[in-house]
């Protein structure tokens, strides 16, 4: 059996901070602790199950991870322009092949089922999805999504927050509404009926509001979005409207919330000065429009700032603490920590 508050989690960014520390060569710093979010041992000490894990693609003014700019009252940073394939490409193989480097030395292994899934989470080995957060490094023709397909990915978002060939990201913009911007492309749909076939997740996080719409409208799968919070708590554009919670409800998807602090935030500003209060207020609205099985988390861990409350992974007690205080009983615990994500994988994968 799992322990009830053992945390799988729909979205870190660790891959891209070993392949800014130096590429696979950096990989050990996982095993013995390196900077950041999430190492082994942070995650041991915090129960820390797994997750998707992200390949994203730099551009290179974003290599400093500086969020200065999403401290103020209000900003709007503007949309970082479309990236080279062949960069994106190169990148992408690299952070995968960082991953897979992580699991040849033994600190986690790579699920394509959620079979799988519940044999880690359950043995206590660190679980990964190889996702992809932004599809920069898939060609029009789609050959490169079945390549990534059989080395393991099995859920992709189709933007980050900026243009590809297939539709168009969010920008960092406070206050705002998501609806910023064009839908899929001809290519996009393309991309959502290829992934349908495959069975791989279509993760909606970061897309604009239209794009979002052209997906509920043509995929045939549950509508996920893997690190987003509740647009009526904090009117980033970043998040998910009530309308956009509901879509994701009827079509029995779900949302992991986003630690990120300019998400949670009710004054948008990227400072990790955040009550768990303050989390368990999204907890709540989510709660209330998508019910007790279509919420999980989805941490940013290394990609974004969490409030100090928690640090890092080795700080989630604190928060699953605070959770069970807030009434949260055992068995929503349990489905908000890991079966929920499992359930909807389940449903997405066929296995
Ligand atoms: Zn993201």
């Amino acid at each position: 059996m799992t322990p009830n508050t053992r945390i799988f989690d729909g979205h870190n960014d660790v891959l891209t901070r070993i392949f800014k520390a130096g590429g696979i060569g950096a990989a050990d710093g996982f095993i013995i602790g390196q900077d950041g979010h999430i190492d082994l041992p942070k995650a041991r000490m915090g129960d820390f199950g797994g997750g998707f894990f992200a390949i994203w693609i730099p551009t290179a003014e974003e290599l400093d991870d500086d969020f200065s700019a999403m401290e103020s009252e209000q900003y709007d940073i503007p949309l970082p322009e479309a990236v080279d394939a062949t960069d994106a490409i190169q990148i992408a193989l690299e952070q995968a092949a960082i991953l897979f480097r992580l699991e040849e030395l033994g600190a986690l292994k790579v699920c394509v089922t959620t079979a799988e899934l519940r044999d880690c989470l359950e043995r206590g080995k660190l679980a990964a999805i190889l996702h992809m957060e932004g599809a920069e490094a898939i060609d029009p023709e789609l050959h490169a999504l079945d390549v990534f397909y059989r080395a393991g990915l099995r859920s992709i978002g189709p933007v980050w927050s900026r243009p590809t060939i297939f539709g168009e990201g969010v920008p960092f913009r406070y206050p705002g509404s998501p609806d910023t911007g064009g839908g899929l492309t001809e290519l996009g749909f393309d991309l959502v009926r290829r992934c349908n076939a495959l069975r791989i997740m279509i993760d909606l996080s970061h897309i604009t509001e239209r794009g979002f719409w052209d997906v509920a409208e043509h995929s045939t799968q549950p509508l996920v979005a893997t690190h987003s919070n509740a647009h009526a708590i904090c009117p980033h554009v970043r998040n998910l409207t009530d309308r956009q919670l509901e879509a994701i409800a009827q079509s029995d998807g779900m949302v992991g919330v986003n630690f990120a602090a300019a998400f949670l935030r009710e004054d948008g500003r990227m400072i990790d000065d955040v009550p768990l209060e303050q989390m368990l207020r999204h907890f709540d609205h989510l709660l209330n429009i998508l019910g007790e099985d279509r919420v999980g988390f989805g941490t940013d861990f290394d990609g974004a700032v969490v409030p100090k409350a928690i640090t890092d992974a080795s700080g989630l007690p604190a928060l699953t603490e605070a959770m069970r205080k807030h009434g949260y009983d055992e068995v929503l615990m349990t489905k908000l920590c890991h079966r929920n994500w499992l359930r909807v994988l389940q449903k997405t994968w066929g296995a």
